[in-house]
């Protein structure tokens, strides 16, 4: 919305970075890998609330697991794992709306047709996983005036991740946080050496602090 205000005020001083990511297609890569142990996936409430769950079922039904679309209440979450957990029971693998007081299944049409405006699905380098095609967003090339990767050329600069971190593996569900050496040692929220640990959803956030509870 900020960059369709800049172009329609014709400022020149403005631009802006992006990173978004696109779920399905990590989903997919993560799904369709030999190691895989994920049996559910809770989808982000958050991201529903825009982009609706009718990706889903394709999903669910191609690799036989629940999808549930959970919220961040802790009432929330019990209900989005419950449904998952009754579903697996059940054999079943449906895609499932456990927050729906936010999520339709379409999901909010006019938000969507401004990323569709502005945005193009690329290729996007997921940290610790690497590369997952198409799972990214750029801004679309008549935006290039508004693209910091192409006005600063920073598009070069590479993050460098820390050789102790396994978040990759965390991510993946191949690992649990308490099982990585640098768990709760060198790696902290408030000295936090990857994503997993950064925000206070990340999964190694999460276990370091309800550790020993
Ligand atoms: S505990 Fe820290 S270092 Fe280990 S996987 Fe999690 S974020 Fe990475």
């Amino acid at each position: 919305m900020s960059v369709l205000q800049a172009r329609t005020l014709g400022l020149t001083n403005y631009s802006v970075l992006v990173s978004h990511v696109c779920v399905p297609p990590a989903m997919h890569a993560i799904l369709g890998s030999p190691h895989n142990r994920v049996q559910a996936f809770l989808a982000a409430g958050h991201v529903c609330a825009v982009m609706g769950y009718w990706e889903y079922p394709p999903i669910a039904s191609q690799y036989h697991v629940p999808i549930v679309v959970t919220g961040f209440e802790p009432v929330d979450l019990l209900q989005g794992i419950i449904a998952a957990v009754r579903q697996l029971e059940a054999g079943k693998a449906e895609v499932e709306n456990a927050y729906g007081r936010a999520v339709t299944y379409e999901g909010n049409k006019a938000a969507q047709a401004v990323l569709e405006q502005v945005f193009e699905p690329c290729d996007r380098k997921w940290r610790g996983i690497g590369l997952i095609p198409m799972s990214g967003w750029r801004l679309r090339p008549e935006l290039d005036p508004f693209n910091a990767e192409v006005r600063y050329d920073v598009s070069q600069i590479q993050s460098e991740e820390s050789p102790l971190c396994q978040a990759g593996l965390v991510l993946q569900g191949l690992l649990k946080p308490s099982q990585c050496p640098a768990f709760g040692k060198e790696c902290t929220p408030t000295h936090p050496l990857g994503a997993t640990m950064v925000s206070s959803e990340g999964a190694c956030a999460a276990y370091y602090r309800y550790r020993g509870q």
